[in-house]
């Protein structure tokens, strides 16, 4: 019999608050060492924790999304353990009354089926300082900038069954928290970090001893570790060895992992609830409140973009991967512009340009009106689409509005007859050697009098009305 793998995830999300859980200070990334670090977050004697409301809801928001329940009481408890990024000697986290209980999250499996994913808790807790390590001096100094900052920590229960499910739910998961606005998502930052779990054991017996392997900040390096952790398992049991439990780090250059420590058992960190701070009572109308601006989810829209708006299944995926672009794209069918259209100009030009400048649609410069602004110009005919590039280029550059473009550049398509049919009479002139081979039967060659024409026009003619001119002439 083979071995099957067991993996249960815990993700720590920082949530996007202005501030800390419990103090004022602002999170900030990448700010001057201890510059967002309060007498508070330093555990001055005397200073005590206020809530920052945000944070719950957003953790209901989760709650709702992952259809788990919310606790109508959630209590804060001290974890007490010494580290140097750590002067208060302990988190303050959560563990016998979590916010959120019993949810789930769905993964699409290979075979194309579905797969329950359940999530037993998400809860609030603070994140901890940071030690740096000065290699030169060789010295380490501690940034307290990150103690404190929000945190909701996701644990599955162990229901994944290989890396490959493992990173599924890794990517439904940053997808959902990112598309609820709960979590910017950026795995370099460590705002979305992963620990893995993970036992090898024989179908029908008990599971095996786990290892947990922390810290695991980017899909690659997620399937890598956690590939190795299991034949590191394997290879130790077969050689008639026992797993022992412990914490072990992912070293992404050499793709193995090392003890770092025996693991603890919970009472090792003495929880108890924390004097300085009441139970939180979720009433139903604070969770109704959430309720009310719970956003439609990724599937749920895909599906719609497909049937009510007629995009592909390829476009409406591509268009889900950000919350932002959706909206964007809900805004100019709203101003009139045609769907498919939308989606395109939104997946090609638009897509390259934000990759080009490195930017997201957020911080792009021209909005959903300016851009329906350009596309109700293809939509009524006054420019050709080759043209709508040329003025999307100009839009970006200058900030101006299309019909302004189309209008100082003289850009307005021609449609008037006579005017074509000169440039029609003037190529068909220029070149007789493919009028004759037309006539004699190659009539692939209408595309290359069409384009000729077209150049002429400087992109300007209708290329419906040179088609039909050019057909009849030939004739
Ligand atoms: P702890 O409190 O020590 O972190 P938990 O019971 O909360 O332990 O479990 C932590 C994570 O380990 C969860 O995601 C859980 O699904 C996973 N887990 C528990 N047992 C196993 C096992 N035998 N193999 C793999 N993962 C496991
Ligand atoms: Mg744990």
């Amino acid at each position: 019999m083979t071995w099957e793998v067991v993996i249960g995830l815990e993700v720590h999300t920082q949530l996007t608050t202005k501030t800390k859980l419990f103090s004022g200070s602002s999170i900030q990334y990448g700010a001057e060492p201890n510059s967002q670090a309060s007498l508070y977050d330093l555990a001055m004697p005397g200073t005590l924790p206020v809530f920052n409301r945000a944070v719950l809801d957003k953790a209901i928001l989760l709650g709702l999304a992952i259809d788990a329940h919310i606790a109508p009481k959630t209590v804060f408890e001290r974890k007490n353990y010494f580290y140097p990024d750590l002067p208060t000697g302990y988190q303050i986290s959560q563990l016998a009354l979590p916010i959120v209980q019993n949810g789930h999250l769905m993964i699409e499996m290979e075979d194309g089926s579905e797969k329950k994913i359940r999530i037993n808790r998400a809860h609030m807790e603070c994140d901890a300082g940071k030690s740096l390590h000065d290699e030169v001096y060789g010295m380490t100094g501690i940034d307290l900038n990150r103690a404190g900052t929000p945190l909701l920590e996701i644990v599955t229960e162990p229901d994944l069954n290989s890396a490959k499910e493992a990173i599924q739910y890794l990517r439904k998961l940053h997808q959902l928290v990112t598309w609820l606005g709960i979590c910017d998502g950026n795995m370099q930052e460590g705002s979305f970090r992963c620990d893995a779990n993970v036992s090898v054991h024989k179908p029908g017996t008990p599971f095996g001893t786990r290892a947990e392997i922390k810290n695991i900040n980017s899909f690659r390096f997620i399937e890598d570790a956690i590939n190795h952790e299991v034949e590191r398992q394997i290879e130790i049991i077969e050689a008639g060895g026992e797993v022992v439990q412990e914490t072990r780090l992912y070293d992404p250059d050499k793709n193995e992992t090392r003890s770092m420590r025996t693991k603890e058992e919970a009472n090792d960190y003495r929880y108890f609830p924390d004097p300085n701070l009441l139970p939180i009572v979720v009433t139903e109308e604070m969770i109704d409140n959430v309720r009310e601006i719970f956003p439609e989810l990724p599937e749920a829209l895909s599906a719609r973009l497909v049937s009510e708006f007629g995009l592909s299944d390829y476009d409406a995926s591509v268009l889900i991967q950000s919350r932002a672009m959706c909206d964007y794209f809900g805004a100019m069918v709203k101003l009139g512009s045609e769907p498919k259209m939308a989606a395109n100009w939104l997946l090609g030009e638009v897509s390259a340009t934000l990759n080009q400048k490195g930017i997201l649609i957020d911080e792009f410069s021209v909005n959903a009106e300016q851009l329906a602004g350009l596309l109700a110009r293809i939509q009524d005919k006054t420019i050709s689409n080759s043209i709508a590039k040329k003025v999307f280029e100009a839009m970006v550059e200058s900030g101006e509005t299309a019909d302004a473009i189309i209008e100082s550049q003289g850009l307005k398509q021609v449609t008037d007859t006579g005017a074509i049919e000169g440039w029609v009479n003037e190529v068909i002139e220029k070149n007789p050697k493919q009028v004759e081979q037309y006539k004699g039967g190659q009539t692939k060659l209408l595309g290359f009098f069409v384009g000729q024409v077209m150049k002429l026009s400087q992109g300007k003619a209708d290329p419906a009305v040179i088609n039909e001119l050019v057909a009849d002439k030939l004739k």
